[in-house]
């Protein structure tokens, strides 16, 4: 998803230092616990938020977590800090850049639960270390996740999903959970389930959303 360059986002983004951190530098320790409120807090961790509409409603539905969106545009991140500053959402940053650094953005074992939800499919073989279910991503899932951390994946897309099963499975990771079909399971689960921008297009056509739950052993 590429957004149109919005003027009033990047202008907002750039007034908002304290909530958006923009291209961290690699070399630099990130200081999580001065930019929330209570850092003891759960984190739960979303690559590629888009909007943000997936991680400003789990923000405002459990403010005893801290969340932090990773996003590569700056307008989708202007479009999450629009939402945080409507909403009062303290317990939620955004970062601004690119997911490839993420073992240096958080401390090992730090993070409770990572989300990656519709994230590009990049379907040709030569683009596979792009994927976000790429082996060499998980491996830095591996370090940054808690122990008793899990990462939660969900897509409209049955070859990136798929693929991402083998790529977990061949990584040894653990599933606790798999849906071909996750708006048509148990009324608990569907009820449990927080939409995407990108869940909400797909699934009002009548898309199957795939999901899964894993952890590292
Ligand atoms: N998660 C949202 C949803 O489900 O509606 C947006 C899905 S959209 C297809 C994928 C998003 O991931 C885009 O906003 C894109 O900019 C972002 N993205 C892709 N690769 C990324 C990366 N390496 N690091 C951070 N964000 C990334």
């Amino acid at each position: 998803m590429r957004l149109r360059n919005k003027p009033w986002a990047v202008k907002l983004v750039d007034e908002h230092p304290e909530s958006v951190l923009q291209d961290p530098n690699p070399e630099i320790k990130i200081d999580w616990e001065k930019r929330f409120e209570d850092f003891s807090r759960p984190l739960e961790v979303e690559i590629g938020s888009g909007k943000g509409q997936f991680i400003t409603t789990l923000a405002q539905k459990h403010p005893d977590r801290n969340y932090i969106a990773i996003e590569l545009q700056t307008t989708a991140a202007g479009i999450i800090l629009r939402t945080k500053l409507e909403k009062k959402l303290d317990n939620l940053q955004i970062l601004r850049g690119d997911a490839i650094s993420i073992a240096s953005f958080f401390a090992e074992n730090s993070v409770d639960v990572l989300y990656l939800n519709f994230s590009d499919p990049w379907p040709k073989t030569r683009h596979e270390k792009r994927r976000l279910t790429y082996k060499d991503f998980l491996k830095n899932y591996e370090t940054i996740l808690k122990p008793t951390g899990h990462l939660e994946f969900k897509t409209d897309n049955s070859g990136l999903f798929s693929y991402s099963l083998m790529s977990l499975n061949n990584y040894g990771m653990m599933f606790d959970f798999v849906s071909v079909d996750l708006h048509h399971e148990s009324e608990e689960i569907v009820a449990k389930n927080v939409e995407t921008e990108y869940e909400h297009k797909f699934a009002s056509k009548g898309n199957p959303i795939y999901a899964l739950h894993a952890h590292f052993n």
